[in-house]
């Protein structure tokens, strides 16, 4: 089995930290700096039975003045033409304008998307998610949604499992 799977969501969230945790080696950059990831950066896992291609990619933002955000959005765009699963990567508990903007592009994917709210270490009142699950759940028919840290390491396997699931 193989598949694509493309790591979206607005600037900063930790999509690049996601993919390295995934791999398991710094490939792409990571920086609490928005806007590091510039162009897509691909990177293979391959195990017995499944191999997955991830695609990291440039954050979406709403500022399309500058050149080089319209280029890191059409870079973000196209790079979901053609995948089988999508994880889209949002910050803890609140929803911004920016994640609005990635999820009204992501309703025209024809794969499935899986909402993952990463930085979960952060989050020091657990109790706190029960309601934004529900909020989260209602903004769109998630193929799943799974609290990560994509820093520690936490669902990560699951998150993985899910996905290979998908090919
Ligand atoms: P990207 O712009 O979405 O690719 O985000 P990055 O992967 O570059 O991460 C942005 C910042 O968030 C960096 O400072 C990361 O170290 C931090 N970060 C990423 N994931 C986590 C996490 O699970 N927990 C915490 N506490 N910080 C994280
Ligand atoms: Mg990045």
């Amino acid at each position: 089995r193989c598949g694509y799977v493309a790591i979206v969501g607005r600037p900063n969230v930790g999509k690049s930290t996601l993919l390295n945790h995934i791999l398991g080696q710094k490939l792409s950059i990571t920086s609490r700096r928005p806007q590091t990831t510039r162009h897509q950066v691909l990177g293979i896992k391959t195990e017995e039975s499944v191999q997955t291609i991830y695609v990291d990619t440039p954050g979406m933002h709403k500022e399309q003045k500058k050149a080089i955000n319209r280029y890191m959005n059409r870079a973000a765009t196209s790079a979901l033409t053609g995948v089988d699963a999508i994880v889209f990567v949002v910050d803890r508990l609140k929803w911004t304008h920016e994640d609005q903007l990635v999820l009204d592009k992501l309703k025209h994917a024809p794969c499935p998307v899986i909402l993952a709210i990463n930085k979960v270490d952060r989050i020091e009142d657990k109790a706190k998610m029960m309601p934004y699950l529900q909020e989260l759940a209602e903004k769109y028919d998630f193929k799943a949604i799974m609290p990560i840290s994509a820093q520690q390491g936490n669902n990560l396997k699951e998150l993985e499992t899910m996905i290979e699931g998908m090919m």
